[in-house]
């Protein structure tokens, strides 16, 4: 089927192509485990956000199964219209306690909650949200539909952010909001969450830390980066995902009582989006109960990325400043790291290549995310794909 009027779509896929930004993700045909079939092929998976490997969890799956038969498969619409099934309502209150937040809103995704809280509390060209340049996209396109003026400091740059915060926009705004990812999501480094709060606070800021590849991760039992630094009940707002290590799809706030109630009324994410299915909520129930009460598969977690990222230094490679289970594995070259990862691909393992615009132009990387769920043999056998593959590609 052919449009004239779309012609200009073959001209930018086109485009797209030329500058290596086409994309066209592999097709996975099993459940998402540490060894999945992709593309037909049985391959180490090195790039799930998986971190407990509880996708395919025969405790979570049943928690899914009853929740459907009891509940249903959808919400039938917005909680502000159809009601908030009791599933949710329970997910909220112990997603507070989680965090030791006095109260907690769920959306839809990670992507929504950053959009929802950064539109709801942004409301006026008076007042000011400063946000780190490696900030997740979802809170860059949270900013934009925030009718706030916007600061970006440099990366985990604290005297940028200091100096921001004393410039006369910032002495002069209504409301000032610093915003940065726990866990950087491409680097796998952590913010400096406690400097931050210190600074913020001393200008009458508030803070907002997304912790999408931090809750389930880092912190006393997976709580997240607030319980990293011991800084509980000391920032304002915690986002969280429920797409990584929770397994499923959604995403939460975690505030004051307050806070949430004002959520509740005007985000749109919330007023104009029906909730997640209740078999999903039930999942998230399921992964907090192992959370709390199985700490194997943390130390699991941990242990492998100990391993694995050791391995690859042994073996050579740069990667980068991480200091969690994301591991970038630089290679500085979209061409290369495509090449790279499909020669891996070919030996049985995936790894992703990042180039622009998800990282910045020659920072092209793979990046790698070990699971709980891999065995040790699974890794070595990672970590020769990778050794023999960077030899022929000059990269050791
Ligand atoms: C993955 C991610 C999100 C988006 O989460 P979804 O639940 O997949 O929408 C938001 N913020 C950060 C930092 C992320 O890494």
């Amino acid at each position: 089927m052919t449009f004239k009027t779309l012609q200009f779509a073959e001209e930018e896929v086109a485009k797209l192509k030329a500058e290596n930004r086409f994309l066209s993700p592999r097709v996975v045909q099993s459940a998402q485990k540490p060894v999945s079939i992709i593309d037909g092929k049985e391959v180490i998976n090195l790039t799930s956000n998986n971190y407990l490997a509880l996708t395919d969890n025969p405790k979570v799956k049943q928690a899914a199964i009853e929740a459907t038969l009891k509940y249903g498969i959808g919400s039938a619409a917005v909680r502000t219209i159809i009601g908030t099934m009791s599933l949710h309502v329970e997910l909220e209150k112990k997603f507070a306690e989680f965090k030791h937040a006095e109260a907690s809103i769920l959306f839809q995704s990670g992507f929504l909650s950053n959009v929802a809280v950064c539109q709801s509390l942004m409301t006026s060209p008076e007042d000011l949200l400063i946000s780190d340049e490696l900030n997740h996209a979802s809170i860059i396109d949270g900013g934009r539909l925030a009718k706030a003026q916007r600061k970006v400091y440099r990366h985990s740059d604290m005297a940028h952010l200091r100096e921001i915060l004393e410039s006369d926009i910032a002495k002069k705004a209504r409301r000032k909001m610093v915003v940065t990812d726990g866990v950087f999501s491409m680097d796998g480094d952590i913010a400096k969450l406690d400097e931050i709060a210190e600074i913020a606070h001393s200008h009458d800021a508030f803070v907002m830390v997304d912790d999408a590849h931090a809750s389930g991760v880092i912190g006393k039992q997976g709580r997240g980066t607030v319980s990293h630094f011991g800084l509980d009940g000391k920032i304002e707002i915690q986002i969280g995902t429920l797409s990584k290590a929770f397994a499923a799809v959604g995403g939460y706030a975690a505030t004051t009582q307050s806070l949430r109630d004002y959520l509740g009324s005007v985000a749109r994410p919330f007023m104009f989006s029906s909730s997640q299915p209740p078999s999903v909520a039930a999942t998230c129930l399921a992964v907090l109960d192992i959370l709390l009460n199985e700490p194997e598969y943390l130390k699991r977690l941990w242990d492998n990325t100990a391993f694995f990222k050791g391995e690859l230094k042994k073996a050579g490679f740069d990667t980068g400043n991480s200091e969690t289970p994301v591991t970038p594995v630089m290679i500085g070259d979209m061409d290369k790291a495509k090449k790279f990862s499909n020669r891996l691909f070919e030996e049985g393992v995936f790894a992703l290549p990042l180039g622009f615009p998800t990282v910045p132009k020659g920072k092209e990387r793979l990046r790698t995310i070990v699971t709980a769920g891999h065995t040790i043999k699974d890794l070595e056998k990672a970590v020769a794909a990778f050794t023999k593959i960077g030899r022929e590609l000059n990269i050791i």
